[in-house]
This record gives structure tokens, sequence and C-alpha cells, in this order.
């Protein structure tokens, strides 16, 4: 007779299965993400810190044109701001590839292009937020600025002022409790508008009489250092990330607290893993992806051809069609962890849970599933004999309560191109919020997640 532990599912704990030296391995792993995510604060600096890493595991630039043979590494960087990383397989791309897709945007604050303006004294920067914020979360935090800026004669300026110890850092202010009564009646959402998020970045006058001496003496010191001039604001890219070191949380150092773990936590397990690799079966790819908190959108996001152009060029001759219906994608994207705080918003049998490793879901959407790619049953199905075969702790997770809400991810992107896809990632606490929380051990076992897929034949 079959017993309960036959007949019943539960997830597992990730500690109750790590032996010590897997523990050790799995905590080791989070220290190289920690330094990843802290070098990692915008797209265009975790596309450096990748091919950084990559480089010097042997990767090469892509050559259009070039053949490659089983075992060759090779990146193709995508403006700055997305990056796409492959490992040729022995077996011909017409057999299919497996791929990993994450995102390295994240929410943030973005400087207009018309930014900089001086009121009563202080010299401040207009904004429109990226991505799903709520708003209250981004005032009162230091901020740090990064970016680039383009000169008119189309030389630029890479911009990274905040991050290093001793350097300035920037503010959105609040109102004080003691003025705030009619604040405080409004809304969460209403009580902080788009048009208030203004960063106070000096309040210095110049010495020479006349307009706006703070702006004056502001653009003077950016002349200086930069190189730049007002106009330049608009062709500049500039935004206002949070100043927070990534630091380990909890007495037990099992959680790590930073800005940005959605995605890079699962951008850098894919990373980690693909750069491994000597002479997979099939080829392997990782993708790091631009705009993905905005809809994918854009010339970097998940829907540009720069992603069909580069897997064609590795189908050498067969056609993409042909090699997408056979390939297999994770959509490699975070998702929420039950939160004793905020338990309502979860029904806890369907809920991801921290350190019960990597988060599958099936489905994304909202009202109905809408807008979800689903994986089928079959593709669920090959996923747990791969993460069985491979020693990865999962659990099948749902963002949330039903019609509590939604979300999406680039599984849509990858689905609709007739590749078999499903979600997997890190369960994060916080998510969006200006200072994330994740854990060791499922950021641990969504790197060996990734691997298994890369070494799946
Ligand atoms: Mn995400
Ligand atoms: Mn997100």
């Amino acid at each position: 007779m079959a017993d309960r532990e036959e007949l019943f599912y539960s997830s597992k704990n990730v500690y109750d299965v790590m032996d010590d030296a897997e523990r050790a391995r799995c905590y080791e792993y989070a220290e190289g993400y920690k330094r990843f995510l802290s070098n990692s604060r915008i797209e265009r600096e975790a596309v450096r810190e990748a091919v950084r890493l990559a480089e010097a595991r042997g990767f090469k630039p892509f050559e259009e044109g070039a053949k490659y043979a089983p075992g060759d590494k090779i990146y193709f960087d995508n403006r700055g701001k997305s990056l796409f990383l492959a490992v040729i397989g022995e077996r011909p791309a017409g057999e299919g590839i497996n791929l990993a897709a994450a995102h390295i945007d994240s929410p943030r604050i973005d400087l207009k292009q018309i930014p900089l303006y001086e009121d009563s004294g202080v010299a401040m920067f207009k904004t429109h937020y990226y991505g799903g914020i709520k708003k209250f979360h981004w005032v009162t935090i230091p901020l740090e600025l990064h970016g680039r800026v383009c000169r008119a004669d189309g030389s630029f300026v890479d911009v990274c002022i905040g991050r290093e110890p001793g350097e300035p850092r920037f503010c959105i202010s609040d109102l004080l409790p003691h003025l705030a009564a009619e604040q405080m009646k409004k809304s969460l959402a209403d009580g902080f508008t788009g048009e208030d998020l203004n960063i106070i970045i000096g309040t210095r006058p110049d010495p020479e009489k006349g307009e706006d001496r703070v702006k004056f003496a502001i653009m003077k010191l950016l002349n200086e250092k930069y190189g730049i001039v007002e106009e330049d604001f608009l062709s500049a890219e500039l935004m206002a990330v949070p100043a927070f070191d990534v630091v380990d949380i909890g007495f037990d150092r099992s959680l790590i607290g930073g800005y940005g773990h959605d995605d890079r936590v699962c951008a850098y397990a894919e990373l980690a893993a693909i750069l491994e690799l000597e002479r997979p079966v099939k080829t392997a790819v990782c993708l790091l992806v631009d705009k993905e908190e905005v809809g994918s959108t854009g010339v970097t996001g998940m829907q540009s051809e720069a992603f069909d152009r580069f897997m064609d060029s590795l189908c050498g001759g067969t056609r993409l069609y042909d090699c997408y219906a056979k390939s297999f994608c994770l959509s490699a994207d975070v998702c929420n962890a039950f939160d004793p705080n905020y338990a309502s918003v979860s029904e806890k049998r369907n809920a991801a849970q921290l350190n019960h490793g990597l988060g599958i879901v099936k489905f994304t959407g909202s009202r109905g599933k809408a807008g979800a790619s689903d994986a089928s049953a079959e593709v669920v199905s090959r996923v747990r004999t791969m993460f069985a075969k491979a020693g990865v702790v999962w659990q099948l997770a749902e963002l949330g309560k039903v019609d509590a809400g939604g979300g999406g991810t680039v599984a849509m992107f990858t689905a609709v191109r007739n590749i078999d896809t499903i979600d997997a990632g890190v369960p994060v606490i916080s998510m969006h919020a200006p200072f994330e929380i994740i854990a060791k051990a499922d950021a641990y076992m969504t790197y060996k997640g990734m691997r298994a897929l890369y070494d799946c034949e």
C-alpha cells in the first residue's frame, strides 16, 4: 500500500535537502550574486558586468556571418542595453535550443528630458518614473544617479554618482507629519503624484548676480565634471536608483536585501550557469533583456527582432521556425513570495514560499489569466523530470489570490514564437520596492535549475 509520502504533494524546504557541502556552495554563490547586483544598478551596467564576466570565461563577441562550431562561446551586445550569450552545442540548432530569458531593467525614477530647474533657491530634477512603483516608497531615501548623456557631436559620457562611499547622493522630499493633515487623509495611491517626485540636487548659489543662481552653479559643476551643457539632457538617459548596499538580512544571513533583485537575481542565475558550460549537447542561449518592466517593448526588449536575428544566425541554414518549434525556454523571472505580514493577498496552498526553491509559475496574467502564457501540462511535466534528475528543489507558484491582481513576464513573447516556455524564478518579498528581499537558498536553486536546462539533451 502506498503511504502518505507517496500519495501527497508538498514542496520542500531547501535546507532539509541540502547537505553541509551544498549549503557552503549556496552561500558562496550568494556572494557572487551580491557582487553582480551591486555592480549592476541599471541595465547598461548589468550588460557591462555580464560581458566582463563572460569575457573572463572565454566568450567572444558575435560576428555576423561567422561559422560557429560546438563549444564556441559568443555574446551579442544589443546597443549596450540587452545581451544574448550562447554556447554552441553538439547538435544542430534545427534540433532545438535551450533558452533562458531574464530581464535586467528594474523599476526606478528616470529624469525627464528637460529636468533641471530652480525653485525658491533649491535646484531640482523633474522625473518620470519607470515601471510599476508605489510612489511613496521613493521619497526620503538616498538616491544614486546612473546613465548616459549624449552630446550634440555624438560623443557621450557615462554617469555614476552616489555608488562609491563618500560620493554625494540625492533625495526626493516628503512632508513633515506636523503639516501632513491633508496628505494623510489621501489614499496611498493619491498621496503622491508623479509630478511631485522631484529630486533635490543642490542649493548653493553662484556668486554672480542674476536669475537661477543655484541652477547656474549646478550647471557649472556638471560642465566641469561631465563636459555637458543643459541642452545635452535632451539626449540623455539618466536614472535615479536607491542608494542602498546589497546586504545579508537576518541573524542567520539566509536572506539578501538589495535594489533590483527583480530580475537580476534570475539574470545572474542564467549567466552563472551558461558561463560554466563547455560543450553542451544542445546549443544554450542566455537572454538578458531590457524593458520588461514597461512591456518588453523597443529595440532592446524581448519583443524586438534583434532576438530573432540572433537566433537565426545560430541556425546555420536551418529554418528559424524549425528551430523555435523544437526549442525550450525558461522565462526566468521572479515571483511573489508568501509574506506573513500580508497573508490576505495570497492563497497559501499555491503561493511560493521563501526557502522552498525555484518557483515555477504555470501561468501569469490577471482577471481569469488574461494575457498569460499558460504553459501546457506537458511542459510542466518536462520541468519536473528535468529538475528531479538534477536535484533542483522547486515549487509550483501563483502570484496571488484569484482577482487580487496580476502581472506578466517575457514568457508570452517567446511562447508566441512557438517556443515551449514556462516561468521559473526566485520568490521575492517586497517586489518592486526600493529594497527587495530574496532567500539565498532560492537564488541558488534557480541557478541549479538554469544549469539543468542547459544540460538538457
Ligand atoms: Mn520581473
Ligand atoms: Mn518586475
